[in-house]
């Protein structure tokens, strides 16, 4: 099946500090996405918008009762009034070049790995053409993306398992996708979703926060709240309820200053600090 997505082309002691090292040194092994599926999030649960835990236990606060699935139905009719046809801001070409630009974009921003892969999807859009031009050459291409080393490694070692195991083709399994160097889970549902169709939920910190801080999927690791929104959401809008939550937080509900003055759902929203 062809691509479904038109491209655009389309602080510290001692011991926090030696801490914090484990944790990028954690990272830096497994790029599947800055928030791997069952990796609990770093942020405080104020930041993310879950409620204290405490709170959270007694279920005192009415404001953190579940959505209702008419209220759920009413948000993403709302979300697709406005945009019917969300586009993903990850420039590709192809489901190749779409699943290179996703593990590219571990722990970086859409915008950086675009301004990178411009220039790079233009000699290396097959796996066949990655390997021919080899991973020196590709760590220049990408040299401005974190951990581009461990990246470049991957992305020549995925284009050679595409090539040796799934004849040149994104395989259309979650688990085959997983089974490729630096793809996880979200990279897995991004890829079937934007490339295949399927109705998958990737999470990312957007969606993290959105789900928690509404109260749409509240969960702490971003596999809890996947399966959550997944449970809730209508299968109508499933196709592009993923891109809604990104382009909601990306622009909406901003982690720090969420926009609650401007935002569609605000009478919905179940987020006890949300501003009128
Ligand atoms: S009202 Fe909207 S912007 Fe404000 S916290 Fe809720 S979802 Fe986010």
């Amino acid at each position: 099946m062809a691509c479904q997505y038109t491209p655009t082309m389309a602080k510290i002691t001692r011991k926090p500090l030696l801490k914090a090292k484990s944790v990028v040194s954690k990272r830096a092994r497994n790029l599947s996405g800055p928030l791997a599926a069952t990796q609990k999030i770093g942020k405080s649960a104020a930041k993310a918008g879950r409620p204290p835990r405490q709170a959270r236990a007694s279920g005192r606060s009415k404001a953190l009762r579940p959505w209702t699935p008419a209220e759920v139905r009413e948000a993403f009719s709302r979300f697709r009034r406005d945009n019917p046809e969300p586009r993903g801001e990850l420039e590709h070409l192809n489901p190749f070049t779409l699943l290179v630009a996703v593990v590219l974009s571990a722990q970086a921003t859409d915008a950086g790995v675009n301004k990178a892969t411009r220039a790079l999807f233009a000699v290396a859009d097959t796996p066949a053409k990655m390997l021919a031009l080899g991973e020196e050459k590709l760590r220049d291409y990408i040299k401005t993306i974190g951990l581009y080393r461990t990246k470049a490694r991957n992305v020549i070692a995925l284009s050679q398992k595409l090539i040796s195991e799934f004849g040149g083709e994104v395989p259309r399994s979650r688990a085959e996708i997983e089974s490729l160097p630096g793809a996880g889970r979200k990279t897995a549902n991004v890829v079937l979703n934007m490339a295949f169709g399927e109705h998958t939920m990737a999470v990312d910190t957007h969606v993290f926060r959105v789900g928690n801080r509404t109260g749409l999927a509240r969960g702490d690791t971003p596999l809890a709240v996947e399966l959550g929104l997944e449970r809730v959401i209508p299968p109508e809008f499933m196709l592009h309820a993923h891109h809604w939550l990104i382009l909601h937080g990306r622009y909406t509900c901003l982690a720090r200053k969420p926009r609650c003055e401007v935002c569609l759902i605000n009478d919905l929203c179940q987020w006890p600090e949300k501003t009128a």
